[in-house]
């Protein structure tokens, strides 16, 4: 894995490091099945705090200088062109 370059916001939690959820200890699937459950019988969805399983609830993500091109968004050896950024990190340089 290389060294991060910088951290940006969790995209998941938006840097909470948390997640509201029901029913935080089952899988996703059977999370909605039982919310839905209870919500048409007209029931209280009880909610919880989970910690974030993307960013293991630091709040933060990793960013890593893209390795394809070095960090500049497009081919390297070639001119600015925006048509042709890199396909591994959108033009951006970096990817999560
Ligand atoms: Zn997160
Ligand atoms: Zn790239």
């Amino acid at each position: 894995m290389p060294t991060p370059l910088d951290t940006i916001e969790c995209h998941a939690c938006k840097g909470k490091g948390t997640h509201r959820t029901a029913f935080a200890d089952l899988d996703t699937v059977d999370q909605h099945r039982l919310a839905d459950k209870l919500h048409y019988a007209g029931e209280e969805v009880p909610m919880q705090e989970q910690e974030c399983p993307f960013c293991k609830g630091t709040g933060e993500e990793p960013i890593y200088e893209c390795e394809e091109c070095d960090g500049l968004g497009y081919y390297k050896g070639e001119v600015y062109n925006p048509n042709r950024t890199c396909a591994k990190c959108g033009g951006q340089g970096w990817y999560t």
